[in-house]
């Protein structure tokens, strides 16, 4: 089974580590407060974290995140993240397999689509989310492994990522420069791409010692 504490605090570093990357894209198309929201959101999720018991269930790590990342993430990105974390930690059964994890990851998706009223396409975070999704579903149904299922979503994900680079923003902030946004690559996006990065590097890492 996988370390929990130690995926959360990878995920954690990996945002932080970013976070002048994450300003500059939003400083492009946005107001320049990712960065700032997102680090600050996360040094919170390592604190909350790092106080709870090893043996605590995935699904109060999980909600236990989303209730950090609400209280202080702010701007669209907080709530957008927090009620992601939320609806995941209430679908996931606490079963530690991949259909557990895409359950909870189809709920997540749900309640960014259904609280930010944005679908694909529309330049936001649901553009790395999406692909990422869909990937999974396909290899998990031609029956690959785990390391491939997991691999084959982080290459949609991060080209999702590159292609919000191409598309007109008509959701958040960046709408406001409509063909404007075009040629930047959205901060929720990347933010998306970082995390799942760091959760499957972490689970790769893991699953080779
Ligand atoms: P704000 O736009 O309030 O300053 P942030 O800068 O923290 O908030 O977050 C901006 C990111 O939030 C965008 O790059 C985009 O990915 C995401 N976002 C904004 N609005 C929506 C929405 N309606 N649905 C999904 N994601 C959104
Ligand atoms: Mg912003």
């Amino acid at each position: 089974m996988c370390d929990i504490k130690a995926l959360v605090n990878k995920v954690a570093d990996e945002i932080i580590k970013n976070k002048d990357l994450l300003t500059q894209l939003d400083q492009e198309i946005g107001d320049g407060d990712h960065g700032i929201n997102m680090a600050r959101g996360f040094e919170n999720v390592k604190i909350k974290i790092n106080q709870m018991n090893d043996s605590a269930p995935v699904s109060e790590y999980l909600k236990q995140i989303a209730m950090t990342l609400i209280a202080s993430v702010g701007g669209a990105s907080g709530p957008l993240y927090g009620t992601a974390f939320l609806r995941a930690s209430q679908n996931y059964k606490n079963e530690s397999n991949l259909e557990d994890f895409k359950n909870a990851f189809e709920s997540a998706i749900k309640g960014i689509k259904e609280r930010g009223k944005a679908t694909f396409g529309e330049k936001t975070m649901l553009d790395t989310l999406i692909p990422a999704f869909d990937t999974l579903c396909e290899s998990m149904d031609a029956k690959k492994s785990q390391k491939e299922c997991l691999d084959e979503m982080l290459i949609s994900a991060l080209k999702g990522v590159e292609h919000t680079r191409t598309i007109i923003a008509t959701k958040g902030r960046a709408s406001y420069l409509g063909e404007r946004s075009l040629g930047h690559q959205d901060p929720g996006a990347t933010s998306c791409g970082i995390i799942l990065k760091a959760g499957i590097d972490f689970i790769n890492g893991e699953n080779n010692q």
